[in-house]
């Protein structure tokens, strides 16, 4: 049979544009189409613009630092319109380098809504093409659980376009993009309230880690509020009212959905098809990223599985291998560092305390807890949080926690002794960097709490 491509690529994110560039760098005829923006949610509405913003919410707490230091900064003004303009501009030249990237590397770019049209068929603009493999690597979509008034709320695609920063914001949800935005906002001026269903939020993150976040959290100015679920939004003025579950009501300016993503399937095609989803409503597929038809396969957010960009990236590279470069290639998920970009930032590699304990019989849990020297001068009293988790019986570190300026920067390196297998006393022997907050991890030498096995 005669194809018009072997691989199309169906949706231009993360894991789709690396899988076609791969493809196409090892001599397939590759197609991907996009009807949105190139580089899916972590170029256009999430990873990129959002630590943008991160950094300008972390200049506030610079420039209020600036005077223990002798600098004095007096009629501060912050304009969002320059801060939200001057993100779009640098999102729209990434835009252009991956559409240049993708073209460089001889991928053809088809813009427009593409589906499925039954097993190796796609059809876009009204036209068929006979595909060897297709990718579906669509992402996924901001969910807003079904409640009275959900139409007042926004998400994380709305949040960076906003025509003017409201003085007030509640943000719901107690997951990575809840805690970036709640800080976010706070940072750059806006009260800022965080509601989370559950007693604590970041659930499956070492449980420590979380609470401390909550404490500085609290402390930077997010009023933070556990066990709080909101039954209905009703608009109000100018602005909105939030009815929470036990009657209460909370008015504000703005009111951020970060419940949760969704996997993009609508119009995608798949009655045409044989390709089952979990019971979660994802994408199936197995370690070769196959799904339950043959020929197609799915990668990143579709699959539900860990929605990370790197994540998506390590696929999209294992698939184009594996298929056209004749490698047997599997992704190693384990030990994946990952950051929460909120202030204080959180970075975490490996194990929280409570995995490492149900999975080890004896654990050594050594933390330190300390107010960073750039502080020292001025009056802030955030601190600073590292841990390390390590299995007694063989000495090996099994997780790194750190929350703290620059976490993802420090953990980053961490996660490679991790993913070596350092021991605890490699780290020990090690020289530190002084001084820095880092050194810490290489300096901890009393054990906080030896924990057994229950
Ligand atoms: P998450 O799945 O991380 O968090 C969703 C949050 O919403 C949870 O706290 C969840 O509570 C809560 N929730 C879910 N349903 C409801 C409901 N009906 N009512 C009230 N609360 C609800 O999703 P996010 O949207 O924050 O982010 C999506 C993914 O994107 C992340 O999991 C992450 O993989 C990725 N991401 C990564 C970032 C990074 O690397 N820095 C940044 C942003 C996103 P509960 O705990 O009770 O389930």
């Amino acid at each position: 049979m005669d194809f018009d491509y072997d691989l199309f690529v169906i949706g231009a994110g993360s894991g789709g544009v690396r899988a076609a560039r791969m493809a196409a760098g090892f001599g397939a005829r590759v197609a991907i189409a996009e009807e949105r923006y190139l580089g899916g949610t972590c170029v256009n509405v999430g990873c990129v613009p959002k630590k943008l913003f991160s950094y300008a919410a972390h200049v506030a707490g610079d420039i209020r630092n600036a005077r223990s230091f002798g600098f004095t900064a007096d009629n501060l003004r912050f304009d969002w319109p320059t801060l939200r303009d001057n993100k779009t501009r640098e999102i729209e030249r990434l835009n252009g380098v991956y559409g240049n990237i993708l073209s460089g590397a001889n991928v053809e770019i088809i813009r427009g809504h593409a589906a499925l049209g039954g097993p190796q068929q796609v059809v876009i603009n009204q036209q068929t093409f006979r595909c060897k493999h297709i990718l579906l690597a669509v992402g996924g979509w901001p969910f807003i659980p079904e409640i009275p008034g959900r139409e007042h709320a926004i998400s994380s695609n709305e949040i960076f376009y906003l025509d003017k920063l409201p003085e007030t914001a509640v943000v719901v949800g107690g997951g990575y993009i809840a805690c970036e935005f709640a800080s976010i906002l706070n940072g750059l001026g806006v009260k800022t309230t965080q509601l989370y269903r559950r007693q604590l939020f970041l659930r499956g993150f070492d449980e420590e880690v979380r609470q401390i976040l909550a404490e500085e959290m609290q402390r930077e100015g997010v009023d933070i509020r556990f066990e709080s679920n909101v039954s209905r939004i009703d608009s109000e003025g100018d602005g909105y009212r939030l009815t929470l579950d036990d009657g209460s009501t909370i008015e504000t300016g703005l009111v951020l959905y970060a419940t949760g993503r969704k996997p993009l399937l609508e119009g995608l095609g798949l009655d045409t098809v044989n390709v089952a989803l979990d019971d979660k409503g994802f994408i199936a597929v197995n370690d070769k990223f196959e799904t339950s038809e043959p020929g197609i396969y799915a990668l990143g957010d579709v699959t539900g599985g860990i929605e990370l960009t790197p994540v998506a990236l390590a696929e999209g590279m294992t698939l184009a291998a594996n298929l056209y470069n004749g490698e047997q290639r599997s992704v190693d998920y384990s030990n994946i560092a990952t950051a929460i970009f909120s202030h204080p930032n959180v970075a975490t590699v490996g194990l929280s305390e409570e995995e490492a304990l149900s999975r080890y019989s004896k654990i050594k849990v050594f933390t330190s807890r300390f107010r960073h020297l750039k502080h020292t001068l001025g009056d802030h009293q955030g601190k600073v949080f590292l841990k390390l988790l390590v299995d007694a019986q063989s000495d090996r570190v099994v997780g790194a926690h750190m929350l703290g300026d620059e976490a993802a920067e420090v953990i980053q390196g961490i996660a490679i002794a991790i993913k070596m297998g350092a021991t605890k006393a490699d780290f020990d022997a090690t020289i530190g960097i002084h001084p820095s907050v880092a050194e810490e991890f290489v300096t901890m030498r009393s054990v906080t709490r030896e924990r057994v096995e229950a």
